[in-house]
């Protein structure tokens, strides 16, 4: 585990002298397995969908019945959920690949979040179909970071809420001040996890259920990528979660990113 990897290299100076130069390459090899693992993983979640969309062209081209295609609307509405299966992939991939770049090549602006947890909700609502009550409640007041980073990741933390959640079950939203942090919170009172499993939650493709995250559509990227986003703006993802009784998962950023509302422009007649 705690192996070192030394590279040694001796140059030769003239006749006589000579230099060892050592290189501690122990981070690189640590790298390179993970880079190893990643790509591993990647060819394993898009191998499975493609395997299946193959599967029903192969049976179109070898159907020799000359009447009606053999197949069927229900064999095309397969193919189009594997298809969109490696889509959500390959788009979350693209995120976090963009997210790990060193900085984005753009000024932050003033994120509404109020107005985004709004909207968050009702896209919450949208996924739920009815099945989960979802609240919402923000304090009045602004954020200053990268809108499009920010959404993706609530929209991620609330559709784990859905995914991970009972039918009848309750998910809020909230945004407030806490004394050290600027707090927004997604809380579900769904099947919980397992203390064991948090401290790997983060981690690209990790998966505490892999059937039960793959069928409801979970990409095994959304905690990376909400990782990303607050390292990017200085915070922390908080996971506080009890099997059975339900998950919270705090995004905290640092009070120094708060900014006002913006004022509410009135028409003047002056
Ligand atoms: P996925 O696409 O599988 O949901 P994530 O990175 O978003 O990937 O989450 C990683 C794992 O964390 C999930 O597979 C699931 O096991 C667990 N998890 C995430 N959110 C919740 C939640 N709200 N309740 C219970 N488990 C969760």
């Amino acid at each position: 585990e705690n192996a070192q990897t030394i590279e040694l290299h001796v140059v030769v100076l003239g006749r006589k002298n000579a230099v060892i130069v050592t290189h501690d390459v122990t981070d690189r090899e640590k790298l390179d397995s993970i880079r190893r693992d990643f790509v591993a993983n990647v060819s394993h979640e898009l191998r499975t969908p493609l395997t299946v969309i193959n599967g029903f062209i192969d049976l179109a081209i070898s159907s020799k019945d000359p009447g009606p295609v053999r197949i069927g609307r229900e064999h095309l509405a397969l193919m189009k959920e594997q298809a969109d299966r490696m889509s959500r992939l390959v788009n979350d991939l693209l995120t976090l690949s963009k997210l790990e770049e060193s900085s984005p090549d753009r000024a932050p602006e003033t994120v509404n979040v109020p107005v985004m947890i709004r909207e968050t909700a009702k896209e919450g609502r949208a996924i739920s179909g009815g099945r989960h009550e979802i609240t919402e409640s923000a304090e009045p007041f602004c954020l200053k970071g990268y809108k499009d980073e920010i959404l993706s990741a609530i929209g991620n933390l609330v559709a784990n809420a859905v995914r991970y959640t009972p039918p009848g079950g309750h998910i809020s939203i909230t945004w407030k001040r806490s004394p050290e942090w600027l707090e927004l919170a997604v809380k579900d009172d769904g099947i919980g996890i397992a203390p064991e499993f948090l401290p790997r939650l983060t981690e690209r493709f990790y998966r505490v259920d892999k059937s039960r995250s793959r069928d409801s559509g979970g990409t095994g990227l959304g905690l990376a990528i909400v990782k990303h986003v607050l390292i990017r703006h200085g915070g922390h993802l908080k996971i506080e979660s009890e099997p059975g009784k339900g998950s919270t998962f705090t995004m905290q950023f640092p009070t120094e990113l708060e900014m006002p509302m913006p004022e509410v422009i009135q028409d003047s007649d002056t």
